[in-house]
């Protein structure tokens, strides 16, 4: 099931799991009049040893404070507790057939207009299908990325992303799941919830975030992958027409991974050899079968360690109410 039509029984809202009916703002709140929020979004994976482990979690929390930041948003959540409150959303909602993606959403439910702001922290996950994504036909968006002084892309705000709907509206009705969009000055920016890559004789590129790209957490990882693996790894402005004659493209990010472009605007792509070689290598490092000191993995222990932890912690939190039928 997709993303969007699941509902998670349980969410964690307010410093505390909840239920999904629970977790509600008013609507004179500026989360909803504004539709004011930064957020992040964080994969986990089932890890040989029967633990789950969720990557860069520390990367994120970092990147939430820079966007809450840029749009003064309090976040005084220490990370300690910002993980703890993953981990016990997770050890109520994960299946072993599963790996799942979480939305960590800092909304602004007191204030206005910046002044006496107070933040909530909500989480919510949802189940993912394992294994490496498949590749995908995309195609080039006739909508553009904001410029730096109208709605920063390094911020990852909601309301950065009613162009994104746009223009997976308009991928809809061409097809395409995810597209390219350019920037302001008719370059590459990024794709609607993922960084572009492009391989060109033999090296990796991808346009840095002044060009209008989010600072991804994925992109990061692939620099330090290519590392490792010897392959050539540039940050730089990428013209439109360069897409045409790419050995290699993909889009990448926490959610994607590293998704191969199977064909562009209709027209198919050569074999992927090094993006192909750097998925594998990303996605053998996130679900721990070869590790990578880059894919740094905040760890739940196995299931029966991690079931008692929630039988202790969860009464203590004001969450008596639910019913916790964890056999
Ligand atoms: N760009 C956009 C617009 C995104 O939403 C995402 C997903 N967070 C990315 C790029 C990739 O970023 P990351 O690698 O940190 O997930």
């Amino acid at each position: 099931m997709t993303i969007q039509l699941q509902k998670p029984k349980y969410v964690y809202f307010g410093g505390r799991v909840c239920l999904w009916n629970e977790a509600v703002f008013h609507i004179s709140s500026e989360a909803v009049v504004r539709g004011l929020n930064v957020f992040e979004g964080l994969k986990g994976y089932w890890q040989p040893d029967g633990s789950f482990g969720i990557v860069a979690m520390q990367r994120h929390y970092q990147r939430l404070h820079r966007s809450a930041k840029i749009l003064h948003i309090p976040f005084e959540m220490s990370f300690d507790e910002f993980e703890s409150a993953h981990h016990d959303l997770l050890q109520l909602l994960y299946e072993p057939s599963r790996d799942m993606w979480v939305r960590a959403t800092l909304y602004v439910e007191e204030g206005h207009w910046g002044e006496g702001s107070k933040s909530n922290l909500v989480l919510t996950a949802y189940h993912q299908p394992k294994g490496q994504p498949a590749p995908v036909d995309t195609g080039v968006s006739a909508w553009r990325r904001a410029s730096d002084l109208a709605l920063p892309c390094r911020v990852k705000a909601s309301t950065n992303y009613q162009v994104a709907r746009l223009v997976k509206i308009e991928g809809r009705d061409r097809g395409y799941p995810e597209m390219i969009l350019l920037n302001q000055w008719d370059r590459v920016a990024e794709a609607i919830g993922s960084c572009l890559l492009m391989v060109r004789d033999g090296r990796v590129i991808t346009p840095p975030p002044w060009e209008g790209a989010l600072e991804s957490i994925t992109v990061d990882i692939i620099a330090d992958l290519c590392k490792s693996m010897g392959i050539p790894f540039e940050r730089r402005p990428v013209e439109r027409t360069e897409l045409l004659i790419a050995d290699e493209l993909a889009f990448v990010g926490t959610l994607n991974e590293i998704t191969p472009i199977r064909s562009l605007d209709g027209k198919l792509m050569p074999e992927a050899p090094i993006v192909n070689a750097l998925a594998e290598r990303y996605h053998n490092a996130a679900i721990g079968v070869d590790p990578h000191p880059s894919v740094d993995l905040s760890l739940i222990p196995p299931l029966s360690v991690g079931r008692n932890r929630i039988i202790e912690l969860l009464p203590s939190r004001g969450t008596g109410s639910l019913n916790f039928n964890l056999s």
